[in-house]
């Protein structure tokens, strides 16, 4: 619960508390660990405290959604779209997959299994396959759920012992779509069903999706049996978004709320924030907020202070309000950190061997030591291992032609600077 309110809600419990308590910087979750002890006052029983919510979700029918009856399923999401998914080097394989499941559901790849980190667009492809399937046949039933639901459906057609019941139910669909498959670690009753249900959907040329945090080989607490079966169609991964690709994600985000986000703070965001698109959503809605709010339109200045104080980067590039970090005085503490940036030993920095991790982290010292912290090219030289003048000129030379191609290493020295204050 803690890693999920951490992950999927912190903007928005951070947006929510700040509407009563402004000066609320940012939250943090813990587990409060007497959480047990029924004496304990900050246990509180949700059922009985929102009595009024929850009844009324129990009668809210969400429209566009065709329950199959008994099949705990979840809503598929109809803002989850093929055609507002963006697609660059990270996930274009995935994207044609779904495509291809699309036009031939059932008889293209199947199963077709997508895995990837949390927050890269997993839920967003399966939903969005689901509703294309949808759109296009409009006689199949497609059923979205997560591995959670389908043990919790499980669970109670045990209690219930209407287990037949539920597979049946289960084998009579076109589409099944599972979200999230390695929560199934070591439920084997319920990777019973499941594989059962799965052979009959198979030989019947039904469309099997399902999603996962690793390759199917790597889900080392599934049956081998259900293991292997998820790698009969194709396995396919999500990666990492690039620059371009999170650049134009957050601008069609932006374009779906009808919100003008400009140019500039949209790279700045898309430079400043990487691995989880989740995240760069969460601070798209509090730029949202902030403007409906307070009247407050974005700029790179005010969205720093908010990625600070999420402290989501350790250092921003390109924002010249960052808080300096005290700078370090010497060439020793110099070498540790680029040693420590780069994962190597500092001897390596200081030796001559020509191995390209190495001359990397040491060219990257001399030039910071030349050109930050104002060392002469002979005292430089004598640090390292007494290199002549020309040798320490050249190599810093060197380096500024490889950051011209290589911006990679130039944020990353960027960052370094910031940690180390120069
Ligand atoms: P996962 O299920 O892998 O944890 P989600 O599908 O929930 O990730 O994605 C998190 C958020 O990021 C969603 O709101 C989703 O719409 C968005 N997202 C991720 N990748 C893309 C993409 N390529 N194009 C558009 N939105 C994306
Ligand atoms: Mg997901």
């Amino acid at each position: 619960m803690r890693d999920n309110l951490a992950h999927k809600f912190s903007s928005e419990i951070l947006v929510a508390s700040q509407k009563i308590i402004p000066t609320i910087a940012s939250v943090s979750f813990s587990v409060d660990k007497n959480i047990d002890n029924p004496s304990n006052a900050n246990v509180i029983d949700c059922v009985l405290e929102y009595k009024e919510i929850t009844a009324k979700k129990k009668k809210e029918e969400i429209p566009g959604t065709e329950m199959v009856e008994g099949i705990n399923s979840r809503i598929i999401n109809s803002k989850y779209r093929l055609e507002n998914f963006i697609v660059g080097p990270s996930n274009q394989l995935v994207h044609a997959a779904a495509e291809a499941v699309v036009r031939k559901p059932g008889n293209a790849y199947n199963p077709l299994y997508i895995y990837g980190d949390v927050g890269l667009g997993k839920t967003h492809i399966l939903q969005a396959t689901g509703n294309a399937i949808k759109e296009r046949y409009k006689d199949k039933k497609v059923i979205y759920t997560t591995a959670d639901r389908f043990l919790s459906d499980y669970i109670e057609s045990v209690k219930k012992r209407t287990v037949d019941r539920m597979k049946e139910k289960y084998q009579s669909i076109d589409v099944l779509i599972i979200d999230d498959v390695q929560f199934l670690a070591g439920k084997d009753a319920t990777q019973t069903v499941l594989y059962n249900i799965f052979n009959t959907l198979y030989e019947n040329n039904k469309q099997i999706i399902l999603s996962g945090d690793r390759p199917p080989k790597e889900l080392t607490a599934l049956e081998p049996r259900l293991q292997s079966r998820f790698e009969w169609g194709i396995t396919v991964d999500i990666g990492i978004p690039d620059f371009e690709t999170r650049l134009a994600i957050l601008q069609e985000k932006a374009r779906a709320r009808e919100f003008i986000l400009p140019q500039e703070v949209a790279e700045f965001i898309a430079y400043n924030l990487g691995a989880n698109v989740r995240e760069i959503e969460g601070v798209l809605n509090q730029i949202i907020a902030e403007y409906e709010l307070h009247n407050t339109p974005p700029t790179i200045d005010n969205v720093a202070r908010r990625l600070n104080k999420l402290s989501i980067t350790d250092s921003l590039i390109g924002n010249s309000t960052k808080k300096m970090a005290a700078s370090i005085k010497t060439y020793e503490e110099l070498l540790d950190a680029v040693a420590g940036h780069f994962g190597i030993e500092k001897r390596h920095i200081l030796g001559d061997d020509r191995k390209k991790e190495n001359m990397i982290p040491r060219q990257v010292a001399m030039y910071l030591l030349k050109n930050r912290m104002n060392y002469t090219y002979e005292r430089i030289g004598n640090i390292f291992s007494g290199r002549n003048h020309s040798a320490v000129l050249y190599s810093c030379k060197k380096l500024e032609t490889i950051l011209k191609k290589d911006q990679n290493l130039f944020y990353e020295i960027n960052i370094l600077r910031d940690k180390l204050g120069i």
